[in-house]
């Protein structure tokens, strides 16, 4: 009997380690052959410690499993897949799972993270097997027909950043740099993504050499995610193993080397050029553009810089073609969202949909309301830096044009939950407080401006010449979306602007202490 138990460290961080030791005990003490595969997690994290069972009927869940309820579990048949208070039934059936497109995350949860045969068994590789009898232009010709654009933020599209690398010249090397730095609050993406299937990752860095011809590459993962680092890791020296990654890929002429750098936990070293200087050893300064990395990247190199999420979708869009993932979405926003629901909601965790799903359904439907059990407020779409939006806006479809049309963002696609107990004043402060210790100081509207938005919102939630520190917040505002070099300081008014849009009432609501 093959028993998963997930090894992501969400699961980890409420006792999936001990579950898994539990039920290997508990297999021995009744003489039972057992594997016990590590899998990654799928998603459904209020479930976690989630335990499957493979049996003739497919994988049977039962979940949240803790240590104590291990021998009850394995009493009443576990292995067997039984009845059992815990029994969620076969998993992918589980309506939260079941309603979902997932296309990126297709084998995160599914598989044992670092075997290759399990990775290749269910169509890993064939992406990579496919572009090495391609011409590079026509790698970037199929991501472009997809529509597949960043998913680290920006939403630039990939095709056209590709073709602007593969048509860059370079007398020696260029670079693909993963961006996993994962830096906004409420997001878990990437890492789910390197702890629960490293190998379509690293596929898709492969297929972004072969497209541009790039030939070295770094993954820059966040010093926050250990189980993340050694996954990627070990990820690396497996595909090296396999002539997957080195000097003859899968026995062709092409070469690609990949190497894992770590952050050390800065949140602006998110921003792709504060990474090219991290990376080179420097400290996370941003730089100003022109010159794009595409043309003058890393070490002067054109490089290509991509989010874990886009480099992980790519190796699908290839082995199935465009049109599948062309066929996900609305308008210009093509292809799955890969949303991550957290805050104060009931069932947090993955969601992948295609892109005109609204807020609604995330929040209400998936989300199942606030954890608190009191009604929901706002949300908070796309980071620390995403807009507060109120039930109001919870029908307009996200899509990168349709969130942008209402002053909000999409972002990597984190989605946090609020009840009616939040505090819209103290959230646009916590924004310029963020920005204020965050911002890397080089330009002076985020530099400075944040650190008189923090004061100039304590005045307003002191009572404090409110009128007039109010007219003050919206010109500071608009200083810093104009004059800031990054996107750091120019997107911090977004959720300062929202909240003084959406709830102005809770700018009104402090007690009044001066003129
Ligand atoms: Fe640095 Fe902020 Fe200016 Fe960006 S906006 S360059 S983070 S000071």
């Amino acid at each position: 009997t093959t028993v998963f138990v997930p090894i992501d460290s969400a699961a980890r961080s409420v006792g999936a380690d001990e579950v898994a030791e539990a039920i290997r005990r508990a297999a021995e003490a009744h003489e039972i052959p057992v594997t016990v595969v590590r899998n990654g997690s799928r998603g459904m994290l209020w479930l976690e410690p989630l335990v499957e069972v493979q049996t003739d009927r497919g994988r049977l869940a039962y979940g949240p499993v803790s240590v104590e309820d291990v021998e009850d579990l394995v009493r009443a048949g576990l292995f067997a897949g039984a009845d059992h208070r815990l029994y969620l039934g076969p998993t992918e059936e589980i309506p939260w799972l079941a309603r979902q497109s997932r296309y990126t995350f297709e084998l995160v949860g599914v598989l044992d993270p670092l075997s290759p045969e399990d990775y290749e068994a269910h169509g890993g590789l064939s992406g990579l097997r496919a572009a090495l009898t391609m011409a590079p232009e026509t790698i970037v010709e199929t991501v472009t027909e997809s529509g597949l654009r960043g998913r680290g933020g920006a939403g630039f599209p990939t095709g056209i950043k590709w073709e602007t690398v593969r048509t860059t010249p370079t007398e020696d090397v260029k670079f693909v740099c993963v961006n996993a730095d994962e830096g906004d609050s409420g997001t878990f993406a990437d890492r789910m993504l390197m702890e629960g299937s490293p190998f379509s990752l690293i596929e898709g860095i492969i297929i972004a050499g072969l497209a541009t011809g790039a030939t070295e590459g770094f993954v820059y993962v966040r010093s926050e995610y250990p189980d993340a680092i050694a996954t990627m890791r070990t990820a690396i020296e497996v595909a090296y193993l396999r002539g997957w990654l080195g000097s003859n890929i899968l026995g062709s002429p092409h070469r690609f080397e990949l190497t894992v750098r770590v952050g050390a936990g800065s949140y602006i070293c998110g921003e792709e050029t504060a990474m090219l200087e991290s990376l080179e050893g420097r400290r996370g300064m941003v730089r100003a553009k022109p010159p794009l990395p595409a043309h003058s990247g890393l070490f002067d190199r054109p490089t290509v810089i991509n989010n874990v999420l886009t480099l992980a979708s790519v190796p699908r869009i290839i082995a199935d073609g465009p049109a599948r993932y062309q066929s996900f979405g609305v308008g210009r926003s093509r292809g799955t969202q890969v949303f991550q629901i957290g805050g104060n909601v009931a069932h947090g965790g993955i969601v992948e949909l295609p892109f005109g799903v609204t807020l609604s359904t995330l929040v209400d439907d998936f989300g199942g309301g606030t954890r608190s059990g009191r009604s929901v407020r706002a949300a908070q779409v796309g980071g620390p830096l995403g807009a507060y939006l109120p039930s109001a806006a919870f029908d307009v479809p996200i899509d990168y044009e349709s969130f942008g049309a209402i002053d909000a963002m999409v972002g990597h696609g984190g989605v946090v939950v609020f009840d009616e107990t939040v505090d819209m004043a103290r959230q646009a402060r916590f924004a310029m407080e963020f920005c204020a210790e965050e911002s890397c100081g080089k330009c002076t509207p985020c530099r400075l401006g944040a650190v008189r938005g923090v004061e100039v919102i304590d005045r307003i939630i002191a009572g404090d010449q409110r009128e007039a520190n109010l007219e003050l917040l919206e010109d500071l505002c608009e200083v810093m979306v104009s004059g800031s070099l990054c996107a750091m300081g120019s997107l911090t008014p977004m959720p300062v602007r929202s909240a003084l849009h959406h709830f102005r009432d809770d700018f009104h609501r402090s007690p009044v202490v001066g003129v």
